[in-house]
């Protein structure tokens, strides 16, 4: 079954940055958006409520976790992902593609699919890029990702090249898979850095009638000058009327740069795994919520910040709760990273929407960019 046509609405652009409504069956998503990672159905410590009060509209679930636990039958039967985690709102499933070949238990690819051992319990599981289409459709996530070949970082161009052909030809397999009316898939651009692969597997890609394209394999090690070399030329290529997604890119500096690029949806666990562990973004720069100079500094995490942990707490009752080893210290951290990336993209699409962004980038570009940081391409 065909699902019908994916709804996404151009409503501003600045230079290559743009501004979109994503209309989606479980609500509307604005563009540049980032997605709060919830793996396995749960932003680690954050409850659905406290997530929209800080300005999130779209998380990120895994299927292949998922589909070890608690098993697509059970979300499927209390009437999908969004349900069952209390989100109900739109939600993304990314296929696994990048656990299975991330979590060192990666056993064989075969053209028929990836055989590996569980990370829960080294039993020996099979999945094919149909098994994971019909997984997610169980899941009944808004946007869906297909399973694809994620090499490393510095893997040779032959096993980059095998990468791209058998990802090209899953996407393909993936698509003639049925799904809900109400889902989307998208294709996923491998090639790692290397750019004649990145060109052709999104061409092969761009060929079919996908809803959106993600780009794949980045942030995984490679300089910050071949990453944002990669958006570009990714961001060139790719249809302007369809969402781009840059998968596992979390970096407040980096989402400011790639949506300058033209990139539209980000993901990453960095703002919430950061938060666990005591460092926060702020508006002066990091923060580190372990350091003894916070002992009895009774100032707000970040005085610009509105979020629950800056307008309720003290910089001082913060490292006391890291100290103590408390859960709550792990939730509002979490909240006011994800808090400051909402915050940074709502700040990014209103210049989008009057025509300063690269203004905008510079203001930040003191506090937020890596001494020795990559030149934003394009951008001056
Ligand atoms: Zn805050």
């Amino acid at each position: 079954m065909k699902s019908s046509r994916l709804r996404f609405r151009l409503i501003a652009e600045d230079g290559s940055a743009r501004c979109a409504w994503l209309e989606t069956a479980h609500g509307r998503v604005q563009t540049p958006a980032f997605m709060p990672v919830a793996t396995i159905g749960v932003v680690k410590s954050v409850d659905p409520a406290e997530l929209r009060s800080v300005g999130a509209e779209l998380l990120l679930g895994n299927a292949y976790h998922l589909w070890l636990r608690p098993g697509p039958t059970v979300v499927e039967k209390a009437g999908g992902l969004a349900r069952f985690t209390g989100w109900n709102g739109p939600m993304l499933t990314d296929s696994g593609g990048f656990q299975v070949f991330s979590l060192g238990s990666l056993v064989r690819v075969t053209p028929e699919g990836a055989l590996f051992k569980s990370h829960l319990d080294g039993s020996l599981r099979f999945l094919s890029p149909e098994d994971c289409m019909t997984i997610q459709r169980q899941l009944g996530a808004d946007l869906v990702m297909p399973l694809d070949v994620c090499p490393p970082a510095d893997a040779p161009e032959e096993e980059l090249r095998q990468a791209v052909n058998l990802s090209v030809e899953w996407a393909r397999r993936s698509l003639a898979c049925p799904l809900a009316e109400h889902q989307h898939l998208f294709a996923i651009v491998q090639g790692g850095v290397d750019r004649d692969l990145r060109v052709q597997c999104a061409q092969e890609l761009m060929a079919e009638d996908f809803a959106g394209f993600a780009v794949g394999g980045l942030a995984v090690g490679e300089s910050k000058e071949a990453m944002y070399r990669t958006v570009q030329l990714m961001a060139d290529i790719l249809p302007a009327d369809r969402p781009r997604y840059l998968m596992g890119v979390g970096d407040p500096w980096d989402l400011l740069v790639c949506v300058g690029l033209g990139m539209d949806l980000f993901d990453s666990v960095l703002p919430t795994r950061n938060g666990r562990h005591g460092t926060v973004w702020t508006a002066e720069g990091k923060l580190n919520l372990h350091g003894a100079a916070l002992a009895e500094d009774y100032q707000p995490l970040d005085g610009t910040c509105d979020c629950p942990a800056c307008t309720g707490y003290t910089r001082a009752y913060l490292r006391h709760l890291f100290r103590v080893g408390d859960s709550l210290g792990w939730r509002l951290a979490s909240l006011h990273n994800l808090r400051f990336l909402f915050r940074l993209l709502e700040g990014a699409r209103q210049a989008i929407k009057e025509g300063r962004y690269d203004e905008y980038v510079a203001g930040w570009r003191d506090v937020l960019q890596q001494p020795g940081g990559a030149r934003v391409p394009g951008r001056g």
